[in-house]
């Protein structure tokens, strides 16, 4: 089963993308990373990529695509993967769609992550990121070492400048811009949409979430 997330910076679509990709035993795939796994690696489009950043353009869509029909197709995503994060835009749910289709699957579900705004602004205006990992934390201090259960800590959380709240609103506009096309996109070539109410604790959400996609 291949599942697009969708839904606003703050939404907690990470955190869901993990637990889901735990729960339904595949991989959870995101551009960043996999864009970094392919560079470390060295893979000929890892190359590509890399020339490109060291340029200091941008990794081109194709590219990046390359990368991402690499990591569904590797057998670790044999039984579906979470993609979290990689359909921002209309032509990359275009590029995903033909993607996927020239390895003979599709996507099975799209979740939309929901949430108000002024309680977005509230989250993200809380949050603290991993200078290292990149991981989101809510409640903890800037300063404070990245420990999350299970892995050694290797950096430092921040308050990123994008996470001050008019840059935040700026974000989600952004967000708006970009993602009502996504929506439009899907209602007309499938699968359906389904939103997910994402205000609850980590365990409510993820219910939502299972009891959509039938578990
Ligand atoms: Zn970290």
């Amino acid at each position: 089963m291949i599942i697009v997330l969708l839904g606003p910076p703050g939404a907690g679509k990470g955190t869901q993308g993990e637990r889901l990709a735990a729960r339904l035993d595949v991989p959870k795939i995101a551009t960043g990373d996999v864009l970094r796994a392919a560079v470390r690696d060295g893979t000929p489009l890892g190359l590509e990529a890399k020339a490109a950043m060291d340029r200091g353009d941008l990794v081109p869509d194709d590219v990046i695509m390359g990368i991402m029909k690499e990591a569904l197709a590797s057998p670790a995503a044999a039984k579906g993967a979470i993609l979290d994060g990689v359909v921002r835009t209309t032509p990359q749910a275009d590029g995903v769609a033909a993607m996927l289709s020239d390895i003979g699957r599709k996507v099975d579900a799209v979740l939309l992550f929901d949430i108000a705004e002024d309680e977005l602004v509230r989250r993200l205006s809380g949050r603290t990121t991993c200078d290292n990992c990149q991981r989101p934390f809510f409640g903890r201090e800037p300063g404070e070492l990245c420990a999350v259960e299970g892995h050694v800590p290797t950096g430092t959380l921040v308050r990123r400048k994008d996470d001050e709240p008019d840059a935040v609103r700026k974000r989600l506009q952004v967000y708006r811009d970009q993602t009502s096309p996504v929506i439009n996109w899907y209602e007309e070539h499938g699968p359906r949409v389904v939103r997910i109410d994402a205000i609850g604790s980590l365990e409510e959400v993820e219910a939502r979430a299972l009891q959509v996609l039938g578990y």
